[in-house]
């Protein structure tokens, strides 16, 4: 697919998020200082090409918004249709934590059934423009499943490494898709340092986590989306479920973008919570001792395998959106995963994966300490399918024989 037969791209450069250096966007790059980029654009220009009203005619995907992102329209688009994800009122939810507005964004309708083909389908457009043929990454599960569809839809080849106790379903969906999967005795770490490693003698490029730009611009449309999707009026809050944290910066940075637009109010940005679990909190930590980067998190274990992530390149620019936004920085109690899983299941008939209860965790703890007022409109954000995590509080249903007489009482008795 192309976005649009020579349309120019309007990137002007990429920008070192640590050092301020300006890179050529012409190149395919990394990182500057070690530290991530930012992909910056000509926004008086896209203001002068692109309306509010345009949009709305525009596909239902995240390439509808192709002003603000990094392929120009000659570049072939590597897509399964993803974006475009639904938000809904949850007003049982709400009123269960006594709130009046919450929603949430249901990211886990994406293909692979995480957000993080967002990211995937725009880094693997990136390199497939720039000529790799070779891509590997890192991965706590659902980064692996989704680099190894939008690789295959590619055409290039990816190497895949994960923790060896990564759910069986994330392993299952690189094999499907073709990618070459390794488990590794350790935390995702340890994997990105084997990715790191195998850069010379493999020749392949690295898609770790803030480690090449174009995920996070992925990442961004989320922003965008809600944006568009709430008719330009931010809510007051926004939960998110932070590993590598693409989603809170991508989000950040798409507001800002927004505002350069003239498109939403600059002083009703939302204020941005960080959910983690107590399993694994360092930018929670990091955020309690206002520090501008996180401490790794010793012995990181949790459910949440997503958001299992000791160590973050980018610690630095999440912490910058949470402190900038007024927002905060909640660790959910790793042990309460499973029962918030089902919490929203219920009430809501969403099927949120672990990680995203977090979010859940948060809730809870800001509504009750007063720091979300009963009638804010908060979003909250289901960013995996809960269908990936059937090995947790995995559970045998009942049965019935069909050849003999139905015990209708003990039909009725089953709990659920
Ligand atoms: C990766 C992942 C996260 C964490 O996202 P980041 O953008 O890396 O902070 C959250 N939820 C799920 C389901 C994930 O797979």
């Amino acid at each position: 697919m192309k976005l649009k037969e020579n349309m120019r791209t309007f990137v002007t450069h990429l920008e070192g998020a640590i050092d301020g250096a300006t890179l050529n966007a012409q190149e395919l790059q990394t990182m500057s200082s070690e530290r991530p980029l930012w992909t910056r654009y000509d926004l008086d220009s896209v203001r002068k090409s692109l309306t509010k009203e345009s949009l709305t005619k525009r596909e239902c995907t995240m390439w509808r918004y192709r002003e603000l992102l990094p392929p120009s329209g000659d570049d072939e688009i590597v897509t399964l249709g993803e974006g475009m994800t639904p938000i809904y009122n949850c007003p049982r939810l709400a009123d269960h934590f006594g709130l009046k507005n919450v929603s949430i964004k249901d990211d886990s309708q994406l293909p692979t059934g995480s957000f993080k083909s967002r990211g995937m389908a725009m880094a693997l457009t990136m390199a497939k423009k720039f000529g790799v043929k070779r891509v590997a990454v890192p991965t706590c599960g659902n980064a692996g499943g989704a680099a190894a569809a939008y690789a295959a839809r590619a055409g290039i080849e990816a190497y895949i490494f994960m923790p060896d106790d990564t759910p069986k379903i994330n392993q299952y969906e690189c094999n499907l898709f073709g990618a070459k999967l390794f488990l590794v005795n350790g935390l995702i770490s340890d994997c990105g340092k084997i990715v790191r490693d195998g850069k010379e003698p493999m020749g392949w490029f690295d898609l770790s986590t803030l480690k090449e730009p174009y995920r996070l611009e992925g990442k961004k449309t989320m922003g965008l989306e809600l944006a568009e999707q709430m008719n330009w009026t931010l809510p007051d809050v926004i939960i998110y479920p932070t590993g590598g944290g693409t989603g809170l910066i991508g989000m950040w940075k798409a507001f800002h973008e927004l505002i350069e637009l003239g498109w939403i109010d600059p002083d009703r940005l939302p204020r941005m919570v960080s959910a983690q679990s107590t399993g694994c909190c360092p930018i929670v930590r990091a955020f309690e001792a206002h520090e501008k980067f996180a401490k790794p998190f010793e012995d990181a274990n949790t459910m949440a395998s997503g958001i299992r992530v000791p160590v973050a390149v980018g610690d630095f620019m999440i912490l910058d959106a949470i402190y900038s936004s007024n927002g905060t920085a909640v660790a959910a109690e790793e042990d309460r995963f499973p029962a918030w899983m089902r919490l929203v299941a219920r009430l809501e008939g969403v099927g949120m994966c672990p990680e995203a209860t977090a979010g859940i965790g948060a809730l809870e703890q800001l509504s009750k300490s007063g720091w979300i007022k009963p009638d804010e409109r908060v979003l909250l954000f289901n960013t995996g399918a809960a269908q990936k995590y059937p090995h947790i509080e995995p559970r045998d249903p009942a049965r019935v024989n069909k050849d003999k007489p139905i015990d209708w009482g003990f039909i009725e008795s089953q709990s659920v």
